[in-house]
């Protein structure tokens, strides 16, 4: 396909536009990229009319997925509560492989990029795995992480409305405060259901043993 021809009325009226994005992946920063788009002067019509963009959003978030494996497996690193260690132990992800993740050596597979993302953002389903994935309990180490991320943001709250009469509070902390505070019935029903008796604070402890 001839690049100075528009593929829609046929016209030699094409002029070619740079517009810079911004791809993100979660974990990942940022990275700005230059897609192009063409116009065709006589019929009106723009686009990406020979797909030159898809490479390179491919190469770009190619880029972004291994430096978001990297800042992910940094963080493990940095929070002493996920260690490789556990991981090799109890879902069979070998240290050597994540080692390698990290320093680039060798390209992670789709699935475990997925599964490094999962164990950032609920570092506790390592417990669930530890705890041979037995329903129960991981329903008593997932309440627990609820309430008590519940309670982080009950006392962010409390605390910020103790500073808006000295203060206007106005960082994006303080939306999120607002945001994930269930209602006060939703958080007294779970307390009261059976199960969650039984969870809080008996992680390791199976309730049909
Ligand atoms: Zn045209």
């Amino acid at each position: 396909m001839r690049k100075n021809i528009c593929p829609v009325c046929g016209e030699k009226s094409l002029s070619k536009h740079f517009e810079k994005q911004i791809l993100k992946e979660p974990f990942g920063r940022g990275k700005e990229i230059e897609i192009v788009e063409y116009r065709c002067n006589a019929c009106g019509s723009s686009g990406d009319f020979f797909h030159e963009n898809d490479i390179l959003i491919e190469e770009a978030l190619s880029i972004l997925k291994a430096q978001s494996v990297k800042n992910i497996l940094n963080d493990f690193s940095n929070d002493k509560k996920i260690q490789l260690s556990a991981i090799e132990r109890v879902l069979s992800l070998p240290q050597r492989t994540l080692t390698k993740w990290k320093n680039g050596a060798v390209k992670p597979s789709a699935a475990g990029v997925a599964l490094l993302k999962i164990i950032g953002l609920f570092p506790w389903i390592l417990e669930v795995a530890e705890n041979k994935f037995n329903y129960d309990i991981a329903q008593s180490i997932f309440i627990e992480s609820a309430v008590e991320t519940f309670m982080t943001y009950r006392i962010q709250e409390r605390s910020t409305q103790a500073n808006e009469a000295s203060s206007m509070p106005s960082t994006q902390t303080d939306a999120l405060t607002v945001v994930y505070s269930p209602p006060e019935p939703f958080i007294d029903s779970i307390l009261s259901s059976q199960r969650v008796e039984y969870g809080i604070g008996q992680n390791n402890i199976s309730p049909t043993a």
